[in-house]
């Protein structure tokens, strides 16, 4: 069965009219699932009955099944294991600072870019996720937040996947997200990062939308850069580059670059002054971590010491950079950790 979250307003509104239904009833799924977070077809108790068994005859109401959770140390960061319908996995990850609750969602089980030192990539690509089934993990935890009376305050896609190898779903779980008539959450507050597939930066660029936009670039030169991400021998950074350039242009956003920091191979004066050379006077800012470990990569993270260098590096030659700490790496649930074994 399709997920009930794989429908937009208009999608479900049509079904309910040739089901011979009020159109008020769309309304009232719409706000069962993306107001209450109701996950089962019991719980539309403002239904009909006859209505909430045909729906439930029709639809999986909550398509992704949880079945591990994993809590670092300090409680702050909490990795959620899903089983999909056809009993593939994927992992979602909330991070809790401040008052900020930020979710990082997944858009592929696995990945098909095979990014040498992240663990997604490590194990190759299984399928793309349904828009219901990319939603379907933000309404689990707002489910779990909202019992405690929270919400999720930011969302960013970069869990497994490459979101723009998956573009229309996830343009369409962005969308369903962004509905006021629905979950009602503001495009500002999420982020996507992508490995940088220029046509789809080209195309985001040209819908103008307000998620904010993150392009893992971790080599300011095509050859080390295609070492570590295969995609760069597809995409020069000169047109990646460019493509971010009109970005910027044509939306007036600053992109962030972000660059996994790894010990004597990126984290060098000479790549931090070359990635500012290629990025004068564009509004961008760097993120910099240093690499998780992953099983299938040999690559150090950069120490501290090197870290802070390469930061001020960058900040001498004009180049915002911030320096992220590591959350999460205990249990696997750092940028690039994600992965089910
Ligand atoms: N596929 C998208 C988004 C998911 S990965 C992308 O690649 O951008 C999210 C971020 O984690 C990316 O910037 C990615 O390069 C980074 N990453 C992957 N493996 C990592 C690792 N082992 N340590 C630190 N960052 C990593
Ligand atoms: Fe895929 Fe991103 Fe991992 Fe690369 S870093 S393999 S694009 S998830």
């Amino acid at each position: 069965m399709p997920p009930l979250y794989d429908l937009s307003l208009p999608a479900l509104t049509g079904l309910l009219t040739d089901w011979g239904q009020p159109a008020y009833r769309a309304r009232q799924i719409w706000e069962g699932l993306y107001q209450h977070f109701y996950l089962s077809a019991e719980e539309f108790t403002a239904l009909p009955k006859s209505l909430r068994l045909r729906l439930a005859a029709t639809f999986d109401f909550a398509p992704l099944v949880p079945e591990k959770s994993l809590a670092s140390a300090d409680g702050q960061t909490v990795k959620t294991l899903f089983r999909l319908a056809d009993n593939l996995r994927i992992e979602a990850v909330l991070m809790k600072y401040d008052r900020r609750r930020t979710l990082c969602i997944s858009t592929q089980a696995g990945c098909a870019m095979g990014c040498v030192f992240c663990a997604t990539g490590q194990m190759g690509f299984k399928r793309h996720l349904s828009s219901g089934e990319i939603v379907a993990q933000v309404m689990y935890y707002a489910r779990q937040l909202g019992q405690q009376g929270e919400r999720v305050t930011n969302i960013v896609v970069m869990g497994m996947g490459e979101p723009f190898h998956n573009y229309d779903n996830t343009m369409a779980a962005i969308d369903r997200l962004n509905d006021p008539a629905g979950y009602n959450f503001g495009a500002r507050r999420i982020t996507l990062s992508t490995v940088g597939l220029v046509p789809a930066i080209r195309r985001f660029a040209a819908e103008k939308r307000q998620v904010n936009l993150a392009i893992s670039l971790h080599a300011a030169d095509d050859a080390l850069r295609a070492s570590m991400l295969p995609v760069a021998r597809k995409y020069p950074l000169d047109e990646l580059l460019a493509a971010c350039r009109d970005y910027v242009a044509a939306t007036g956003r600053r992109v962030t670059f972000e660059w996994a920091l790894i010990e004597g191979v990126n984290d060098t004066p000479e790549q931090a002054r070359l990635l500012a050379s290629k990025v004068k006077g564009m509004l961008c800012h760097v993120n910099a971590i240093p690499l998780n470990p992953t099983e299938g990569y040999r690559g150090k993270a950069a120490t501290r010491q090197r870290a802070e260098k390469f930061r001020e590096t960058l900040e001498q030659a004009g180049v915002p950079c911030t320096l992220r700490l590591r959350r999460g790496i205990e249990i696997q649930a750092g940028c690039g950790q994600l992965a089910y074994k």
